[in-house]
C-alpha cells in the first residue's frame, strides 16, 4: 500500500489512520510518479480564503473520494491534520467495511481525553458528544473510557508531588512466548549472565537509594516486572528485595507489586520470599486456561499449573492477586476464551487484566499471514464479553491503554474490585508520577513541575547492561540536573 502526501507532511497521523484498517508497511510518496495500484492519496491546497482537503483511496480497483473546504481564518495546521485523517478514515471505512472501535483516536491513552473533559466540568453527555464528533469513537468505547476515568480520577487525586515509584526489571523468562516483543531472554541463553546481572542491579538500587535520599523523594509504589521476576532463584529474589529495603525507605509504600507471571516459574519458596519481603500484590498470569493454546504460544506449563500457583499464593496469604488474560491468541476461540474467563472469575482474584494480542515485528508470530489470520478471529467479541461480564460481577475497569499492531484496534483493560486497583498501573498510564527504573530496559521518567517529561532509558540487553554499567550510571546525573541538589 502506498500513501501519497501532497501539500502537507502529516505523515505520522495519516499513517496511523491507515493502519487502523490496513496492517503492514507503507511506501510514502510525495508526487504522483508511481502512484499506481492500492493507494491512499491525500492533498492539502491552500487558497486565499479557503483551504481544500482531499482524500482518494483505492483498493483492488475500487475508489472512494472525500473532500472538505475550510475557511482558512478558522483553521490551523492541527485542524488540517485532523481533517485529512478524518477524510482518509471515512474513505477506508467505506472501502474496507471495517469500523474501528476507537474511531480516529489513535493514541495509547484514550482515557486521558475523557478525563480532561470531565475535569473541565463537562457532563457525561457532553463528553460523549465531543469525542464522538471529533473522533467517531463508538459509544461502547466511550462508555468504557468514561467508567475507567471515573474509577481512576479519585485515585489520581491521592498523588503526593514528592512521592515516586520504583521499577525493578528482571528481564528473564524460562522460554520466549511466540507473541513476545519484549527484550526478555530465555533462561537457557542468559543463565550465565544472571549472577553479574543481580550484582549490578543491586548496585544500581544502591545508587537509586542515594538519589532518593538526596532528592527527598518518598516511595509510593514499587513494581518488580520483567520478563518474569520469578524466573530467577528464590535466593536471588531475596537478595534483590533485601537490597531494596536496605537502601530505600519503603516503609510508607502504598503498593508493592511483584509480577510473578508464569506458572512455570512460581514456587512456594519464591512466593514466601516475596511475601516476607513485604510485597502485597502479585500477578499470576494464565493468559489462557486452554492447554492447546498454551502450547501454541510456547508456554511449557498447563492451565492446572496456573491454578496450583494461584492456590499456593492464597495459602501463603496473598490477598491482592492479579491475573492477566489475552484475547486473540492463536488457536483460541470465543467459547474457549469465555471458558477461561469464567474459570478465572471462579478463582476470584482481586483484579483481572484483559489484554488484546499485539504482534510486533520482533515477535516470532509476526508475519502478514499471521496478522490476517488473527485479524479474522473473534477477538472483539472476546474483549466485549469481558467488558460486559466483569463489571457485572464486581471487577470494574480502572485503567486502560492501547498499543500499535493490536488485533482489531482493541485495547488492554485492567479490571479490579473496588479498593484493589493498582496505583502503579494508573500512575504510569497517566504519567502523573516520577518513576525511577533499575535494570535492563527499565526507563526512568522524570516529570517537572511544568509537566515536561524526560526519560532515561537503561540498556535493553543484559550483556550491554553488564558491560556498560558505569557509563549507564553516568546518565543518572541528569536527575540532579533536573531537580537540583536538595
Ligand atoms: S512471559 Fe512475557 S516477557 Fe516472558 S517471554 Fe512471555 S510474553 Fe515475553
Amino acid at each position: 500500500m502506498k500513501i501519497l502526501f501532497k501539500g502537507h507532511d502529516f505523515k505520522y497521523e495519516t499513517e496511523a489512520t491507515v493502519k487502523l484498517f490496513i496492517p503492514g508497511r507503507f511506501e510514502f510518496l510525495y508526487d504522483e510518479t508511481n502512484a499506481d495500484g492500492d493507494i491512499v492519496s491525500t492533498q492539502l491546497k491552500k487558497g486565499k480564503h479557503f483551504t481544500y482537503l482531499f482524500a482518494v483511496c483505492r483498493i483492488d480497483g475500487k475508489t472512494v473520494r472525500k473532500s472538505l473546504k475550510i475557511a482558512s481564518q478558522y483553521a490551523d495546521e492541527k485542524t488540517y491534520e485532523h481533517e485529512i485523517c478524518r477524510l482518509v478514515f471515512l474513505c477506508l471505512k467505506k472501502l474496507t467495511g471495517i469500523t474501528p472501535p476507537w474511531g480516529l483516536l489513535t493514541g495509547i491513552r484514550p482515557v486521558r481525553k475523557m478525563t480532561e473533559l470531565i475535569d473541565k466540568g463537562y457532563s457525561k453527555n457532553d463528553c460523549f458528544d465531543t469525542l464522538r464528533n471529533q473522533y467517531m469513537t463508538s459509544d461502547r468505547r466511550l462508555e468504557l473510557a468514561y467508567q475507567t476515568a471515573e474509577n481512576q480520577i479519585p485515585l489520581l487525586k491521592t498523588v503526593d508531588p514528592q512521592s515516586i515509584s520504583i521499577y525493578i526489571s528482571i528481564p528473564f523468562c524460562p522460554t520466549r512466548c511466540s507473541y513476545c516483543s519484549f527484550v526478555s531472554h530465555s533462561l537457557d541463553s542468559a543463565r550465565k549472565l544472571i549472577p553479574d546481572y543481580i550484582r549490578l542491579l543491586c548496585k544500581e538500587i544502591e545508587i537509586l537509594g542515594k538519589i532518593v535520599r538526596d532528592m527527598n523523594f518518598r516511595i509510593d509504589t514499587v513494581y518488580f516486572g520483567g520478563g518474569t521476576p520469578t524466573s530467577i532463584e528464590a535466593s536471588q529474589l531475596d537478595i534483590l528485595m533485601k537490597t531494596l529495603a536496605e537502601n530505600i525507605d519503603i516503609s510508607k509504600v502504598r503498593e508493592y507489586n511483584v509480577e510473578a507471571g508464569r506458572a512455570d516459574t512460581i514456587t512456594y519458596d519464591k512466593l514466601r520470599v516475596i511475601k516476607q519481603n513485604g510485597a502485597g500484590r502479585i500477578s499470576v498470569n494464565p493468559q489462557t486456561l486452554n492447554d492447546d493454546v498454551l502450547k501454541n504460544i510456547g508456554r511449557m506449563h498447563t492451565a492446572q499449573d496456573t491454578i496450583n500457583a494461584y492456590k499456593t499464593a492464597r495459602e501463603i496469604g496473598f490477598d491482592n492477586i492479579n491475573m492477566d488474560l489475552i484475547a486473540g491468541l492463536p488457536g483460541d476461540t470465543y467459547d474457549s476464551f469465555v471458558n477461561t474467563l469464567d474459570r478465572v472469575m471462579e478463582l476470584d482474584p482481586e483484579s483481572i487484566t484483559v489484554h488484546t494480542l499485539t504482534i510486533k515485528r520482533s515477535a516470532t508470530l509476526y508475519g502478514e499471514n499471521n496478522i490476517k489470520l488473527f485479524a479474522e478471529s473473534m477477538t472483539a467479541d472476546m474483549v466485549n464479553r469481558s467488558m460486559d461480564i466483569l463489571p457485572q460481577k464486581g471487577w470494574l475497569p480502572y485503567y486502560l491503554y492501547r498499543q500499535k499492531n493490536t488485533l482489531e484496534n482493541l485495547e488492554n483493560i485492567g479490571f479490579a474490585k473496588k479498593g484493589k486497583e493498582s496505583l502503579y498501573n494508573i500512575f504510569i498510564m497517566d504519567e502523573t508520577q516520577i518513576i525511577l527504573g533499575a535494570g535492563c530496559a527499565a526507563s526512568t521518567k522524570l516529570i517537572e513541575k511544568n509537566g515536561k517529561i524526560t526519560r532515561i532509558h537503561n540498556y535493553k540487553f543484559p550483556y550491554e547492561y553488564i558491560n556498560r554499567f558505569d557509563e549507564l550510571m553516568k546518565k543518572k546525573e541528569l536527575i540532579y540536573q533536573i531537580y537540583g541538589e536538595k
